[in-house]
C-alpha cells in the first residue's frame, strides 16, 4: 500500500505504554467485575485516568491535550480493553466528542469546551442513536426547529454511553430535515437523562436515554454546517470510535487467551492437563493466530491514521469489523477452555463473553462495517481500474 508499516513507539512512548499496561491490569483488571456487577464506574478509576492525561490525550496540545500518537493510543486502548471493556466505553465516548469538536467546532467552541474535556474536568459522550433509528443512523428522528435566537430539540436518544456522567454531549438532529450536530450541555433545562440498566455487556458503561423536550440551544450550539451532523460530525467521531473498539477488541481477545493458556495447564483432566488434548490447542491455536491478525489489522489502520492517509476509514471498519468478531469467537472459547468455572462470575471470561458480543453491535455493526467495507473496496477497485485506462 505504500505506507510504512513497521509500526514503532517512540523511547519515552514506549515506556508511557508500559505504564498504561501496568495501570490496566494494577488499577483495572481487578475490580472490572465488581464495577460490573454494580453496574456502576468507579469514579476514582475516572480521576486517575484524567490525572495522567489519559482521558483528553487526543485533543490538540493547544487546548490542553496532547495529540498524542495514534499507536500510543492505540495501546491504551488494548490495555484497558484487557481490563474493562466498559471502562473502556469511556476514552471511546469521550474522544469521539473530543474528536468532533476538534475537527468541526468553531474557535468559540474549541476555546470553551475542548480544555475541560482534554483536562477530564468535563465528560464529553456522543448521542446519534434514537428507540426508532439504530444503524440507518442518518434518517434519526430527532428534531431542531430554529427559534429565532437558537435552536429548539425535540426528541429520544438511547443508550448513550456514559450518558450518565456526561456533562457534554454531541448530539445529532434533523433542522430543515438535514442532520445536524448540536453541543449541549447536560444542565440544560429541556434535556432528561434517564439511566440504563441491566445490559447484556459494558454494564458499567453509565448507559444513558436522553430525552429532549423544549430544549433550548444557542445558535452557536451547532457543530459544522447545517446538513454535516451524519456525513461529517459522526463521521468523524465514529471512525474514532472504531479505531477504539478495535485496540480494545485485541485486548479482550488477548486477556481470554491468556486466561485459556493458563487454565489448560493447570487444569487435569484424563490424567493430563487438559492443554495436552489436541482439541483443546485447537482452540489455543485459533484464538492465538485470530488475535495476531487482529493486531496487524489494527496496527495497518494504525500506519495510514498517522500519514493522515484517507484509506484509514475503510481499515479501521476492516479492522473493527475483524477483531470484534475474533473478540466474541475467542471469548466464546475461552468460557468452553475454563468449562464450568468459566460459566461463573468468578474469573473474568464470563465478562469478557458479555462484552465481546457487544462490540459486534456498537460504532455500527458487523453487517453495517461489512457494507461499509464493500462500498469502500469497490470504489477503490473502480479508481485503480480508470487509472490503468489513462496510464496503461
Ligand atoms: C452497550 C451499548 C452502548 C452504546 N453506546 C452508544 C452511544 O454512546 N451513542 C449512540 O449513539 N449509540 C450507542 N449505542 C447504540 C448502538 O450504536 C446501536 O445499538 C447500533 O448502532 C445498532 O443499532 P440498533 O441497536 O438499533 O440495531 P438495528 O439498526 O435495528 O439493527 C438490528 C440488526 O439488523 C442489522 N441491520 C441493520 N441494517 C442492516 C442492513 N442495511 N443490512 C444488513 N443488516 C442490517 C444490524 O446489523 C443488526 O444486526 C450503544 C449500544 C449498546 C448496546
Amino acid at each position: 500500500m505504500g505506507i510504512e508499516r513497521s509500526l514503532e513507539l517512540s523511547n519515552s512512548d514506549a515506556l508511557v505504554a508500559e505504564e498504561m499496561e501496568a495501570f490496566a491490569q494494577r488499577e483495572v483488571l481487578p475490580y472490572a467485575s465488581s464495577w460490573d456487577k454494580a453496574e456502576a464506574m468507579d469514579p476514582e478509576v475516572i480521576r486517575s485516568l484524567s490525572k495522567r492525561g489519559w482521558l483528553g490525550a487526543l485533543a490538540p496540545e493547544a487546548y490542553g491535550g496532547q495529540d498524542m500518537d495514534p499507536l500510543l493510543w492505540g495501546r491504551f486502548c488494548e490495555s484497558i480493553g484487557t481490563a474493562s471493556s466498559s471502562l473502556l466505553g469511556l476514552p471511546t465516548v469521550h474522544g469521539m466528542a473530543i474528536q468532533a469538536i476538534a475537527r468541526w467546532g468553531t474557535d468559540a467552541q474549541k476555546e470553551t469546551v475542548l480544555p475541560m474535556l482534554a483536562s477530564g474536568e468535563a465528560i464529553g459522550a456522543f448521542a446519534l442513536t434514537e428507540p426508532e433509528v439504530g444503524s440507518d443512523a442518518a434518517n434519526v428522528q430527532t428534531v431542531a426547529e430554529a427559534t429565532g435566537s437558537g435552536f429548539r430539540l425535540t426528541g429520544r436518544k438511547r443508550w448513550i454511553t456514559f450518558g450518565n456522567i456526561a456533562n457534554w454531549f454531541v448530539v445529532v438532529a434533523r433542522l430543515e430535515d438535514k442532520p445536524t450536530a448540536f453541543l449541549v450541555p447536560s444542565t440544560n433545562s429541556g434535556l432528561k437523562i434517564t439511566p440504563v440498566k441491566d445490559m447484556l455487556g459494558f454494564r458499567s458503561a453509565e448507559l444513558a436515554n436522553l430525552h429532549f423536550e423544549n430544549c433550548e440551544v444557542t445558535e452557536d450550539a451547532i457543530l459544522g454546517r447545517p446538513g454535516f451532523g451524519f456525513s461529517h460530525v459522526a463521521g468523524t467521531a465514529l471512525d474514532h470510535g472504531r479505531f477504539c473498539i478495535a485496540w480494545g477488541c485485541v485486548g479482550l481477545a488477548q486477556g481470554c487467551l491468556s486466561a485459556s493458556m493458563e487454565h489448560a495447564q493447570e487444569r487435569e483432566q484424563f490424567g493430563k492437563p487438559i492443554s495436552e488434548h489436541q482439541l483443546i490447542q485447537r482452540l489455543i491455536a485459533d484464538m492465538l493466530v485470530g488475535t495476531r491478525a487482529a493486531r496487524g489489522l489494527c496496527l495497518e489502520a494504525t500506519a495510514l491514521k498517522r500519514a493522515g492517509d484517507p484509506r484509514v476509514i475503510m481499515e479501521t471498519s476492516i479492522a473493527k469489523y475483524y477483531a470484534s468478531q475474533h473478540a466474541a469467537k475467542a471469548s466464546r472459547d475461552a468460557v468452553q477452555i475454563l468449562g464450568g468455572t468459566g460459566c461463573s462470575s468468578e474469573g473474568h471470561v464470563e465478562r469478557y463473553f458479555r462484552d465481546a458480543k457487544v462490540t459486534e453491535i456498537i460504532e455500527g455493526s458487523s453487517q453495517i462495517q461489512q457494507l461499509i467495507i464493500a462500498r469502500h473496496g469497490l470504489m477503490q477497485h473502480r479508481k485503480e481500474k480508470r487509472k490503468k485506462a489513462t496510464n496503461p
